[in-house]
């Protein structure tokens, strides 16, 4: 593969406009092969996704080369209009990040969907609504009125709540629908295949865009990633201790070089699946499931409690009272955001039933 020569600052970065240069679409002679149509979109998304495809570092080099990216909103100015214009199938591979919440990535999700032969769902948030779908706890007035009217760090007197249509003396102004329900990509349209992970690691970038390249993908449907749990690649062993308490990280007298969970932290590695290599472990952290659920595991959160329930000596209770079981699991905190952290939009609990 030919090198694409670029200029690195005295940081060692290669300055932005460059970055940019890079990315925009290169006319193709008729004797050059056709380059790869790639589009990336986010959602509702934090943007580590797009900084995600960034850190794979010098390997985007190689990407450029092969592929011409056709529409990245967080990188070059694509308009909408352009992709409507485009045929149906157009894009080779689109990557969408971010969970679905208003109407504008609705529309953009089916807009992309029609326009793209293969659509890749791309992180945590995309595969299985991830952390802004913790929002289903509450509809879209509980989150408004948390956000915009009862927060000790907002003054609004007024009551100014975000609207669809708003007329000002300039004309009219509309903004998306806000949504009560975030959903994944796939409970929105149909996607082809899942790169799991908050954000899915340069690894797992790579291994998918060498997969396509080589036209190596597995069965439609498939995740791009390893059939594994997070505790097939922990560097600690488990050895099936029992414990008495639940404790935090910070609660441990001293870090000990074995299983976190088997201390007494809480750690969704055996409820998660692989292909991060750990890499909270290797930090001495332990995993918050950002992989979802394992290979043939329904419910993240619902395994994770299993795996609790045995190692904790609690399964059919053996004999502890009511009280001892109650105050085992107070010890657990926020236990919606540690089982369900990434993935109440896709589990089987789904949403928080609200009665208006
Ligand atoms: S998966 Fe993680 S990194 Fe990606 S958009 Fe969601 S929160 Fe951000
Ligand atoms: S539970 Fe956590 S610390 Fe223990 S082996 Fe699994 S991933 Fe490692
Ligand atoms: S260890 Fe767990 S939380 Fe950390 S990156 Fe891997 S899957 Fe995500």
């Amino acid at each position: 593969m030919t090198q694409i020569k670029v200029r690195y600052n005295n940081e060692g970065y290669i300055p932005y406009k460059d970055w940019r240069l890079l990315l925009m679409p290169k006319k193709t002679s008729s004797s050059q092969k056709e380059k790869l149509k790639l589009a990336f979109y986010w959602a509702a998304s934090c943007g580590g996704c797009e900084i995600a495809v960034l850190d794979i570092d010098e390997k985007i080099l190689d990407v450029a080369e092969i592929a011409e990216i056709l529409f990245w909103p967080v990188a070059i100015d694509t308009k909408y209009k352009e992709i409507e214009e485009m045929e149906d199938n157009y894009i080779d591979v689109c990557f969408f990040n971010g969970s679905v919440r208003t109407e504008e990535q609705e529309k953009l999700a089916f807009l992309l969907r029609k326009k793209s032969k293969i659509l890749v769902s791309f992180g945590a948030c995309s595969v299985h609504g991830g952390i802004p779908g913790l929002a289903n706890v509450a509809n879209k007035k509980q989150v408004f009125d948390v956000a915009y009217l009862n927060n000790p760090s907002t003054e609004n007197p007024e009551k100014t709540i975000p609207k669809t249509r708003v007329k000002v003396k300039e004309g009219e102004l509309t903004l998306p629908d806000f949504f009560d329900t975030v959903k994944s990509l796939d409970q929105t349209v149909a996607v082809d295949y899942y790169l799991h992970g908050c954000p899915p690691t340069p690894d797992q970038i790579m291994n998918a865009v060498n997969a396509i390249v080589e036209n190596k993908l597995p069965p439609k449907g498939s995740v791009i990633g390893p059939l594994k749990s997070v505790c097939d690649e922990c560097r600690f062993e488990k050895t099936e201790k029992k414990i008495k308490k639940i404790k935090r990280i910070y609660e441990l007298d001293k870090f000990e070089e074995k299983c976190l969970l088997e201390q007494g932290v809480i750690c969704m590695g055996p409820a998660t699946r692989g292909g991060c290599n750990a890499r909270c472990l290797d930090a001495n952290m332990p995993c918050t499931g950002c992989g979802g659920p394992t290979p043939n595991s329904l419910d993240q959160g619902g395994k994770m409690i299993s795996s609790l329930a045995a190692i904790l000596g609690v399964e059919g209770e053996e004999g502890m009272s009511d009280e001892q079981v109650d105050k085992l699991i107070a010890d657990i905190v926020d236990p919606l955001g540690t089982f369900y952290k990434y993935t109440l939009p896709t589990s089987i609990i789904n949403r928080k039933v609200i009665k208006e």
